[in-house]
């Protein structure tokens, strides 16, 4: 989904098992930003580019530039909220009516709303990574950026402990640290679920009776490849992948 003047704009950011980190947000017109947050993380001696800059770079590694265009899915979707024009952030709450594994999804409204993918993973050799990349929260201000191109709040990799990622309402995954605080809890025990349950909690705790207007999700897998997944709200399923093909969804267990 685009922002509410009609813009799309990326973000994503990716951090391997040495705590090597790349960034890219507020990326226009590239279509994988989580390609080119690799690269800044490969090619620069920085962790983060944004806006233009990023789109230089992009450029100048070789991503071709999209057309400014939006997409017949996306510009129906965002000609649906102009009648509107309500400035109201739009949740992840998943329809799981309309719910298949590994589709996106499709809201009661009509628009799609389920951009972000988080990944955490382990590699052959027990090494942690991950990524997260999203178009961010649909019909955001233009500048907004969320949780998922931040190290620390959308994704977090410790090798030696576990991985967390996040999706759903930026802000306040942001407020919390979260993928951080996902894997800190690890550090001291937790289970990734569990971790994942208390990150959500504390978001429920400072939002009050606000959370129930908001879905924040994280997952976390841990060094001895358990994984788990927590959310504030029902419907935010994950996938997990096994080397060998095993491959299911596994449902998304949630406090509200
Ligand atoms: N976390 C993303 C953001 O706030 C949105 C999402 O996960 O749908 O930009």
């Amino acid at each position: 989904n685009p922002d509410r003047d009609g813009f799309v704009t990326v973000d994503a950011c990716i951090m391997d098992e040495n705590a090597n980190i790349g960034s890219v947000a507020f990326l226009e017109r590239i279509k994988h930003p989580i390609s080119v947050a690799r690269k800044v993380m490969e090619k620069t001696p920085h962790v983060m580019l944004v806006g233009i800059g990023a789109q230089q770079f992009a450029v100048a590694q070789g991503f071709p530039l999209e057309p400014q265009k939006l997409s017949v899915e996306a510009q129906k979707s965002y000609d649906n909220w102009l009648i509107k024009s309500e400035y109201k952030p739009v949740i992840n709450i998943e329809n799981s009516k309309n719910q298949t594994a590994f589709a996106p999804n499709k809201l009661e409204n009509g628009n799609w709303n389920h951009d972000t993918i988080g990944m955490v993973a382990m590699d052959a050799n027990g090494n942690l990574s991950g990524s997260c990349t999203t178009s961010g929260m649909g019909f955001k201000m233009r500048g907004r950026l969320g949780d998922s191109p931040i190290i620390g709040a959308g994704l977090y990799v410790d090798n030696e402990i576990g991985a967390a990622t996040a999706t759903g309402q930026g802000e306040d995954v942001i407020r919390i640290c979260g993928a951080h605080l996902v894997v800190e809890l690890m550090r001291q025990g937790l289970s990734p679920e569990n971790a994942c349950k208390k990150a959500v909690e504390r978001i429920i705790k400072i939002k009050g009776a606000a959370a129930k207007d908001i879905q924040v999700g994280f997952i976390a897998i841990n060094k001895q490849g358990e994984y788990g997944g927590y959310c504030i709200q029902k419907g935010f399923d994950f996938a997990v992948c096994y080397a060998d093909d095993k491959n299911f969804m596994v449902p998304g267990k949630y406090i509200i």
